[in-house]
């Protein structure tokens, strides 16, 4: 599809692209309704970025070397543990660990969040714009959740109000919006959090790709995240932050590699068991190598742009999306406060008389453009945005993503809502 002029008109200069890493499988042919086939764009990126090639090469290379981690005294073993052991490095340099934090891999942010709750000594708080994995992880103990104010600055002072009201162990905030991708202040909040006995949490799901995360200069006490929202593939997550918890807490699973020492006197009774520390007291069974690897060489990948290119090709094609998008008539884009300190390129709209389902099939359909839609696991906030029964369409940016590919999108909006369906 090509770009009208008045679409054009709009853009910003086109960022350069070059010094950033290379993803795999970016402009894939895909097949439109009417037969033909165009290059994917692919701007659903929130939802699970396409690999790096230096995340495919890193695994392919480490394969040959599958055997058997951690107990192994062959060779290849040593090497499947000492990669292992890197990645768990990376991972945490990657997000600014403390010398005493722990780094503990698991499938997802999601399992991070539910390995975390099982080791908070008290009442946990957060507000009712998390993505569910935040919202739902905390249900098993005391749980609190704030309705978000209309700004920043109020809802801050509403997390210091609840703070004050309660004793409270833990503070759960996302670090992006997954539905608007707003940022909140997370150096204030941890220093709010700490001023009031409480610890912070941050689910940098959507935080990590797009910004520094820096657990140590912020104060975070504890990060989550995806490796397959970070331009690895599925399958691998990370916990970092401090020991002292995760060092008491019940093993998040049960089994080989949790334990210092087993007894099992054989008379019917439990089997005794002295649990080791952390993070291998909660990475029981045969750990994820390839993944955990791949994951570590995604962050260091983005360690090298994360600071200053990544963001500024984003911060370029996000400008460039919301002045086409404010030019079209019957798009709305939602946010929650308007005043956030900082946005990531994650961008929730809806279309005037189209409901979200139709605008991401015709999107797909007729223009090869991926996008998500629906209710992105955030249903409080959405049905606060949006009315229950609505949804939104999320488009989202990232390492790969082309000014080609936002103005194509903007092209494909703007024939739906002025040509229909
Ligand atoms: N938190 C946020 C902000 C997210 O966007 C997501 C995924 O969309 C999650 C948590 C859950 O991530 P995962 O499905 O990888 O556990």
């Amino acid at each position: 599809p090509t770009v009208p002029a008045d679409v054009a008109a709009h853009a910003l200069p086109a960022p350069a692209a070059s010094c950033l890493p290379a993803l795999v499988g970016t402009g894939l042919p895909v097949p439109l309704v009417d037969g033909t086939t165009v290059a994917h764009a692919n701007l659903d990126l929130a939802a699970s970025a396409p690999a790096l090639r230096s995340v495919a090469d890193r695994v392919a290379a480490l394969l040959p070397y599958h055997a058997s981690v951690h107990r192994g005294a062959g060779y290849a073993s040593t090497v499947c543990t000492a990669a292992l052991e890197w990645a768990r490095t990376t991972v945490g340099r990657f997000v600014g660990a403390r010398s005493d934090d722990v780094v503990v891999f698991t499938r997802n942010t999601t399992d991070a969040l539910n390995l975390l709750a099982g080791a908070v000594p008290g009442a946990v708080l957060c507000l009712d714009v998390e993505h569910h994995a935040n919202l739902l992880a905390w249900r098993g103990g005391e749980h609190r959740v704030l309705r978000a104010a209309a700004t920043v600055d109020a809802t801050l002072a509403q997390l210091r109000a609840a703070l004050e009201a309660r004793p409270t162990a833990l503070v759960a905030i996302t670090g992006a919006s997954n539905v608007t991708g707003e940022v909140l202040p997370l150096a204030e909040i941890a220093d709010l959090a700490h001023s009031h006995g409480a610890r912070l949490v941050v689910d940098a799901a959507q935080l990590a790709p797009h910004r520094r995360v820096d657990i140590a200069a912020t104060g975070i006490d504890y990060v989550a995240l995806s490796g397959h929202k970070l331009y690895a593939p599925y399958g691998t997550g990370a916990l970092v932050g401090r020991r002292d918890w995760l060092d008491v807490a019940t093993p998040y699973l049960a089994g080989g590699g949790a334990v210092v020492r087993v007894d099992a006197v054989g008379d019917g009774s439990p089997a005794e068991v002295t649990w080791t520390a952390a993070p291998h007291r909660h990475e029981a069974g045969t750990p994820n190598v390839p993944g955990a690897v791949a994951l570590a060489t995604a962050c260091e990948a983005l360690d090298a742009v994360i600071d200053e290119a990544a963001p500024a090709h984003e911060r370029a094609l996000s400008e460039r999306l919301d002045a086409g998008l404010a030019d079209i008539p019957g798009v709305r884009t939602l946010r929650i406060w308007h005043d956030a300190p900082d946005r990531v390129g994650v961008h929730s709209l809806t279309v005037d008389g189209y409901p979200a389902a139709l605008v991401a099939a015709y999107l797909s359909a007729e223009h090869g453009i991926s996008v998500r839609d629906g209710k992105f696991c955030a249903h409080p906030l959405l049905a606060r945005l949006t009315g229950w029964a609505e949804g939104a369409v999320r488009a989202s940016l990232g390492l790969g993503t082309t000014a080609a590919d936002v103005d194509r999108l903007l092209a494909a909006l703007r024939t739906l809502v002025t040509d229909g369906p």
